[in-house]
């Protein structure tokens, strides 16, 4: 390995590293690629993965902006409505009790999955794998939070459609003057971060950093 080249994440030696195309599921040996290049399935060309710069360090600080801004969206008036005079706020935990209240429990219940919980989930366990990784170590049952990790991203993707439908439905709702309030915009804010955080690090090297951490683990113990 020449001086020039800088695999910047970690890997155990003795595994055999496969990944999966996602595209066309052909099975790939791993290799270490250098940083800022990706690897490309054989079969259709599809990106297998890529090497990004301090992508750890990104995916950190992405991570806790978004758990701020989440803070946000869950404290403050996601819209304000001006009917007659009468000022209503709504925030997205008042809107999910509303739903609740007037009888649409199952639209409560999934708006409540898709703006809260699943964007919740996505965040805790981005910060609880990517924070002991940034000192090489890792929580106990990080393999589990990883599987829990790529299961919610999917999920997560559907957030933007909802919130997109919320705002149509409003705009059709012409009763009222509606105006956005800091919880809309924190949660655009809230989108951005989460989307770049998922996808500024790449699965394979948060596997890899995942097994270097709690293999340096047990031989400590
Ligand atoms: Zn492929």
């Amino acid at each position: 390995m020449s001086q020039h080249h800088h695999y910047t994440w970690p890997r155990l030696p003795d595994v055999r590293h496969r990944v999966a195309c996602e595209y066309c599921d052909t099975l790939h040996e791993v290799d270490l690629i250098e940083e800022g290049r990706e690897a490309h399935c054989l079969e259709c060309g599809f990106v297998l993965y890529r090497n990004r710069p301090s992508s750890l360090q990104k995916a950190v600080a992405f991570g806790t902006t978004a758990l701020s801004l989440f803070v946000l969206v869950m404290w403050f008036p996601f819209i304000s409505m001006n009917a007659q005079g009468n000022l209503s706020e709504v925030s997205i935990p008042g809107a999910v009790a509303a739903l609740w209240r007037e009888g649409g429990q199952l639209i409560a219940i999934s708006v409540a999955l898709f703006v809260i919980v699943f964007p919740a989930a996505l965040i805790a366990s981005l910060l609880y794998l990517c924070l002991p990784l940034l000192f090489g170590r890792s929580f106990p049952g990080s393999r589990r939070v990883m599987r829990w990790f790529l299961g919610v991203q999917s999920w997560v993707m559907v957030e933007v459609f909802f919130l997109g439908a919320i705002v149509s439905l409003l705009k059709l709702i012409k009763l009222a003057d509606v105006q956005l309030g800091i919880g809309f915009w924190s949660s655009a804010g809230l989108m951005i971060c989460l989307a770049g955080a998922v996808g500024g690090i790449d699965r394979t090297e948060l596997w890899d950093r995942i097994e270097t951490s709690e293999f340096n683990g047990k031989e400590k113990s």
